[in-house]
């Protein structure tokens, strides 16, 4: 048995079943195969894919493996963004707040720092007129 798309001359798409392409040619021949919606004898094989389900989810997933592209990529961009900074930077953990605002008000000595703070801190921190950044992989850390 073989399954053919096929599709008549108004453009009706339908499936069917036929023992053999031979056989499908000898019925084809006899207008044998009739359109299921028009009645229409003028049908040829469609040139749609064999299959429209696995046509439309593969469609689909390409356009997931796109959006996957994308997001890896910003990951992998996070990823090397925190390496630079992991590099560059001294993790003073916990006590963030109080390294940034001792380098601010030049207490300590000034040198780029990592770290996490409370809500509060970073407000505290942001009305004093200290600048800092928040790196996207504590936020999601936090998530
Ligand atoms: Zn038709």
């Amino acid at each position: 048995m073989i399954l053919y798309d096929l599709q008549c001359d108004k453009n009706h798409k339908f499936e069917c079943w036929f023992a053999s392409s031979t056989k499908y040619e000898e019925q084809l021949k006899n207008k044998m195969i009739i359109c299921p919606y028009c009645n229409s004898t003028k049908v040829q094989k469609s040139l749609m894919a064999p299959n429209i389900n696995t046509k439309s989810s593969s469609k689909n997933s390409k356009k997931n493996n796109k959006k996957k592209l994308a997001q890896d990529n910003l990951e992998n961009q996070i990823k090397k963004f925190r390496k630079y900074i992991e590099k560059n930077t001294d993790n003073v953990g916990k006590n963030f707040a109080e390294e940034a605002r001792k380098i601010y008000y030049g207490e300590t000595k000034s040198r780029p720092i990592r770290g996490e703070s409370t809500e509060k801190e970073a407000q505290e921190l942001a009305e004093e007129g200290i600048q800092f950044s928040r790196l996207p992989w504590y936020a999601k850390e936090d998530a």
